[in-house]
């Protein structure tokens, strides 16, 4: 079948809508009508860095129109939301800890495991970022990627579960884990820090430090729970945390930034937890640090378990805990360059490209 997509032909380049053969669905795959898709700073990466010729999106919402034969849970008609993949047989994935699959990796060669893709430009293969490429009005995805949503809810508003929001809110919520009333801080208040940020409040963090460089950003982080804010950019980021309440117990990094996790470094508390994106930076502790009890990770995917995770953020969403919306800017698909650009100057926290 033919299907318009957004393809990236290049390093640097503007994505171009084109129309591109897609492949029905294989015996473990899902085909999906996309409602709506968010830019993730991934997508940008992968823009300003990758040669190939792809199709970027990794946080897609839409409606099931066809299903493999292997596929049991997933039925046309249902409202569902993409997340990475994982292979299901490893032993990562039989314990459970899906975000450590032995596969992990191959989400970002975008390929099935036989090299090959669903979509095509006259003949040529197009790689599917994540194996999603949710900048399409349709796609192929495998089972795994499918998180089965209410139907509810706005499918405009649920793509960035799947990663950004997930991320976010799986570092607190699943690595952290917060003690109510202890002292949190957030380095970087994009979709990642914020949804830490709102994971927070719900546990109960007191109080939540945002880190931000960006005013706009630090106002949203406000309203959707942070107690004190600090300006990323100033000479002593440790010295303004401290003044707020001595040090932290807890704290997630967003920002990647040297200087920032320097600053973190300094305010933790002994028997502090941290953790962080891990993209641009990582924190290296001391081992006089580690024997203070002090310790650091780095959670991919918020050590989310998508198909049970997204459910449970989206009971958070419905009791209205977790006003994720609030972060999102639309875009309608022949303005996909302009959601890209907003993205990257930080104009706007987490663009969503509706493709309707
Ligand atoms: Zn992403
Ligand atoms: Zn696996």
């Amino acid at each position: 079948m033919k299907t318009p997509v957004a393809v990236h032909f290049g390093k640097d380049t503007e994505l171009a809508i084109h129309e591109l053969d897609l492949e029905y669905p294989r015996p473990d795959e899902v085909l999906i009508k996309t409602v709506a898709c968010g830019v993730c700073h991934t997508d940008i990466w992968v823009q300003q860095n990758y040669t190939d010729t792809m199709v970027l999106g990794h946080e897609a919402s839409g409606i099931v129109e066809r299903v493999g034969s292997n596929v049991e849970a997933l039925a046309p008609g249902d409202h569902v939301v993409t997340a990475y993949n994982w292979c299901g047989e490893c032993e990562a994935c039989r314990q459970g800890r899906t975000w450590e699959c032995d596969r992990f990796d191959e989400n970002f060669d975008g390929l099935r495991p036989d090299g090959t893709t669903p979509f095509s430009l006259k003949g040529n293969p197009v790689i599917p970022l994540m194996r999603e490429g949710g900048f399409s009005a349709k796609m192929v995805c495998h089972k795994n990627s499918v998180i089965k949503i209410d139907p509810a809810l706005d499918l405009r508003l649920m793509g960035p579960l799947g990663c950004g929001i997930m991320t976010g809110a799986g570092s607190v919520l699943n690595y952290l884990n917060p003690e109510a009333r202890r002292p949190i801080a957030v380095f970087g208040t994009g979709c990642v820090g914020l949804s830490a940020i709102m994971a927070a409040h719900i546990a109960g963090c007191d109080p939540i430090i945002g880190v931000d460089r960006v005013p706009s950003r630090l106002a949203l982080a406000a309203e959707l729970g942070v107690t004190h804010r600090v300006n990323g950019e100033k000479a002593n980021v440790a010295k303004a945390i401290k003044n707020i309440c001595g040090g932290v117990d807890y704290a997630f990094d967003t920002s990647g930034s040297s200087r920032l996790l320097e600053a973190m470094r300094h305010v933790l508390n002994p028997g502090a937890t941290a953790c962080g994106v891990g993209i641009g930076g990582s924190l290296m502790l001391s081992e006089r640090e580690r024997q203070e009890g002090k310790r650091w990770t780095v959670t991919n995917t918020g050590f989310s378990f998508p198909p049970l995770f997204i459910p449970k953020l989206l009971e958070y969403y419905k009791a209205g805990q977790f006003p994720f919306e609030k972060m999102f800017r639309f875009y309608r698909f022949e303005e996909i360059n302009k959601a890209f650009a907003a993205s990257r100057e930080y104009a706007a926290v987490k663009p969503i490209v509706l493709m309707e």
